[in-house]
């Protein structure tokens, strides 16, 4: 199982996501990030911030 916290890349937003790998949480984060944050795509920056605070 890997999570997920959008406070962890210092988001003010309570959402958290858990899976079963990487790319299922990658999945709910970008559609979370599409949704909420009104960002898309998430750039490359942004990935590696989110791949650090997955665990
Ligand atoms: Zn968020």
């Amino acid at each position: 199982m890997v999570s997920f916290k959008c406070k962890d890349i210092g988001m003010d937003c309570d959402f958290k996501a858990t899976a079963d790998n990487v790319q299922e949480l990658d999945e709910q984060i970008a559609r979370h990030a599409r949704e909420v944050h009104k960002i898309d795509p998430l750039d490359k920056e942004m990935w590696m911030k989110i791949h650090k605070a997955e665990k």
